[in-house]
Order: structure tokens, then C-alpha cells, then sequence
């Protein structure tokens, strides 16, 4: 009989972000009456594929990659989960991630479960003809188990909407027709959906008025400080400034600007669309990176990658709201020190699920050739979001749990029981 915690493909001390993807399952286990009967199928993903890369550089020689596809639960439908470009990926990061995705589905309660990919490659030292050759060979060797009623990616750190139209036709080729559903995140004119882009940041956003209503706290004339400046960081910026807020301080890869009286946010976004560093712009000064965790603010929302938020800087953290616009930022130590400290912390699972509410939308548009209005979408976007956010809030009351582990309660019970009513087969 073998029942090992850890599979033998990982390092079991040196899990990553898949580690703190146990505890928090460890910690949602009580609460879930006798479906915990079922609780560790979630710390199992349901099916790996490594992949090896292979391209020719554009003088010529070989060079290989590492690919991967982690499909963590369908249960409740098809895989969903973006595409990651990176170099430090790994395996632990991705079946976290992929973890996070079955949690976050069924949180919003859309109809898929939780899948997640990545490439160990740092884009940045690619040509686009590079970048189109790895997306193309990485989506080519994934093809057998994605597909729009299989596994649907989308767009991640370092991947967008010319990355996901590239995988779209890679699959279509591959499969003699044309499937616009088997990734979502692509371009309108490919059949992607009105306000996808921003939709992420703009959840993050339409969560975070909500807790703010409940702990009291005005977003006209917040401060909000953000790491991260990419999809999500720029577009929840842009909600935050339009409410009202003013955005003191931003950090990304380049370092950290901050202006206690307001960055001027369009002219960031330009310079992120130009590709120029943040670092550049005017009216800001430029700090330590390190400084960043200990400005004061109203809301902090983290917006880069995992694992920002440590033993090593949770208690300087000097702000009243939390929203995870990325995926895993806080690790389980910090997460209770920031609690401790009367911190409002809104988790990955809930905060940033806009984007997959969006891919949602769609994949339901691509299905029917029928495309609503941006208004239509924006709408639904916020309605789905406040209502999770709703009874969410209501179940943490009720459990007297934190938001994190109320999300997992709500989320882990929709998925194991899905599990409970498809029986195991055979
Ligand atoms: P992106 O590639 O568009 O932007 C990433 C940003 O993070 C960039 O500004 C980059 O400079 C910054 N960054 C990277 N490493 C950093 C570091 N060490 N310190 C400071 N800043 C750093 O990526 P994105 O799509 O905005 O994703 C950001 C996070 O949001 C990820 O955790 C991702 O999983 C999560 N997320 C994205 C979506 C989406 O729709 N794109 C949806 C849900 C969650």
C-alpha cells in the first residue's frame, strides 16, 4: 500500500508554493463536514505532462526547454489556467498554480477545473520569431490533452494575447480546423472577448470596493501601492485612480517608485506598453526595493509573482486591505502574521478571479459565435464577483475563519462534491 504525502517527482524539502498549496488545503480540511472523505484527491493533481522544447535559434543552433502541463482537477469540467513564460518555473510552482485555479473556478462557481502551464524560459532573450517557435512547439507537444471541452489556457506572467492567438492556431493546424475555444485571452479579431484584457485588474478591483465597504474604508482618495505593473498591477491601478484612489507607490522588475501625493498612472502604463522600465518616469522617486513593504497605505495588492509576502517582511506591512491580484504572494507564516496585525487579507482565489470569469465569457461567446457588448460583460464580470465575494464574506463570518480559508471552504466543497456525486471509478 502507498500513500506517500509527497509524489517522488518532488523535492520533499523544497516544495515552493506547492507546499504552502498543502497547508492551505490542510488548514480547509475541518470544515468540510464528510466530503473530507474526498479531501486528498486535492493534493493530487490529476494528470502532468512534461514536455522538452526544442527550437532553432535564430543563428541557427538547437537549443530545448522545459515544458509543462499540470491538469490539478476536472471534476467540475474542463482544465483552465493560464500559460506561464518564465525561467525560474518549476513543476512545485506549477501544480500550485494549477491547485489555485481548481480553488478559484469553483469559488466564482464557473464551470471548469483547475489546470495550469509553463515554459522555463526567460522571454526577454528570445526574438519574436524565437517566441513564436517555443509557443508553437509548446503548444504542438501539449495539443493531445488541451481542447475546449479538455483544457482551455490562457495568458499568465510573460504570455498575452499575440502568445494565446499563436496557440490557437498551433492547435487549429494541428487539428484541421479552426478552434477558437481551446485558449481564451486571444485577440477580438480571433474570437477573443471585449474586456478580457483588463478583467483581472478590474476584479481586483471590484473585490476590493467590497471589503472596503465592509471595513469602513473610503476609496476616494486611498492609497494603494502595487507590485507588479504588468496586466493585472496596470489595470487595477487604472480602477483605483478612476475611484478616486491614488496610487503612492508601484514596483516592478526595473524597482520602486513612490510619491506619497500620487503617481501619475497613465503615463506608467505607457511606459509599460512601450516596454520602457518604470523606473523612468517622471514626478516619482526612485527607493529601495526593500522600502516598498513599509509604506503606508490603505491597500496593498500584490500583482508579480509567488511568495512576495514572507516571515522576513509581514510585519512591517502597514496597510488596513490585502487583494492577491497575483497567484500565491503571501506564504502561510506571513498570511497569519498579517491576520494577527488586524490586516484585511483577500485572497488569490477570490481577488484576482476576474480573468478566468472573463476566459469564462469567453469561451461560452466562442461556443455559440455570439459576441455581447463590453458594457454586457463588464456587468456580469462585477455581479459574479460581488456575489462570491458576498457569500464568501458570510461563510467566514459564520465559520469564524479567515477570507482564505472561507474561499477554500466554499470552493473545496463545490469540488469534492462534484468527486462525491461522479463516484470513483471503477
Ligand atoms: P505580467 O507579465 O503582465 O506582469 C508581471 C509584472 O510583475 C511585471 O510588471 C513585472 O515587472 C513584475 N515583476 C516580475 N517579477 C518581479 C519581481 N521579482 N519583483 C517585482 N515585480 C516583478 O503578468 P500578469 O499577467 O500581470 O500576472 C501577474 C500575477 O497575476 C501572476 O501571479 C499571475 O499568475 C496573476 N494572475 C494573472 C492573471 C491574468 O489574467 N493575466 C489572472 C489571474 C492571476
Amino acid at each position: 500500500m502507498s500513500n506517500h504525502p509527497i509524489p517522488s517527482y518532488l523535492q520533499a524539502d523544497n516544495l515552493g508554493p506547492w507546499g504552502v498549496f498543502l497547508q492551505q488545503v490542510d488548514r480547509v480540511t475541518p470544515y468540510l463536514g464528510e466530503l473530507a472523505y474526498w479531501a486528498e484527491s486535492l493534493k493530487r493533481p490529476k494528470r502532468i505532462l512534461i514536455v522538452d522544447v526544442p527550437i532553432k535559434l535564430d543563428d541557427g543552433s538547437v537549443t530545448h526547454f522545459e515544458g509543462y502541463r499540470v491538469q490539478h482537477n476536472t471534476s467540475r469540467g474542463p482544465g483552465k489556467g493560464g500559460v506561464r513564460f518564465h525561467q525560474d518555473v518549476t513543476l512545485a510552482e506549477v501544480m500550485a498554480l494549477a491547485g489555485w485555479m481548481t480553488v478559484k473556478n469553483a469559488a466564482i462557481g464557473v464551470p471548469f477545473g483547475g489546470a495550469k502551464g509553463g515554459v522555463r524560459v526567460d522571454p526577454r532573450r528570445l526574438s519574436l520569431a524565437e517566441l513564436e517557435r517555443v509557443t508553437r512547439r509548446y503548444t504542438s507537444e501539449i495539443g493531445f490533452i488541451i481542447g475546449p471541452d479538455k483544457d482551455i489556457p490562457a495568458p499568465d506572467v510573460n504570455t498575452n494575447e499575440r502568445i494565446m492567438g499563436w496557440m490557437m492556431d498551433t492547435y487549429s493546424v494541428n487539428q484541421g480546423r479552426t478552434s477558437t475555444g481551446v485558449v481564451t485571452g486571444k485577440p477580438i479579431s480571433l474570437g477573443g472577448s471585449l474586456g478580457r484584457r483588463d478583467a483581472t485588474g478590474r476584479g481586483v478591483f471590484v473585490i476590493g470596493r467590497a471589503a472596503a465597504a465592509k471595513r469602513n474604508v473610503p476609496i476616494d482618495g486611498a492609497r494603494v501601492a502595487i507590485q507588479g505593473f504588468g496586466n493585472v498591477g496596470g489595470a487595477a491601478a487604472e480602477c483605483f485612480v478612476e475611484a478616486g484612489a491614488k496610487v503612492i507607490a508601484v514596483q516592478d522588475v526595473s524597482g520602486t517608485i513612490y510619491n506619497p501625493r500620487g503617481l501619475d498612472v497613465q503615463q506608467l502604463l505607457s511606459l509599460q506598453k512601450a516596454g520602457a522600465p518604470l523606473t523612468h518616469c517622471t514626478g516619482a522617486d526612485v527607493i529601495a526595493d526593500d522600502d516598498f513593504w513599509g509604506i503606508e497605505t490603505d491597500f496593498l495588492i500584490p500583482a508579480a509573482l509567488e511568495q512576495q509576502i514572507t516571515e522576513a517582511n509581514a510585519g512591517r506591512i502597514r496597510t488596513r486591505i490585502i487583494l492577491e491580484g497575483a497567484n500565491g504572494p503571501t506564504t502561510t507564516e506571513a498570511d497569519d502574521i498579517l491576520n494577527a496585525n488586524g490586516i484585511l487579507v483577500v485572497p488569490d482565489v477570490l481577488a484576482n478571479a476576474g480573468g478566468v470569469t472573463v476566459s469564462y465569457f469567453e469561451w461560452v461567446q466562442d461556443f455559440s459565435s455570439y459576441f455581447w457588448t463590453e458594457d454586457e460583460i463588464n456587468r456580469r464580470l462585477d455581479r459574479i464577483m460581488e456575489e462570491a465575494f458576498a457569500s464568501i464574506w458570510d461563510t467566514g463570518l459564520r465559520e469564524k475563519v479567515t477570507l482564505r480559508t472561507a474561499t477554500f471552504i466554499v470552493a473545496c466543497k463545490r469540488v469534492l462534491e462534484a468527486r462525491h456525486l461522479r463516484g470513483l471509478y471503477p
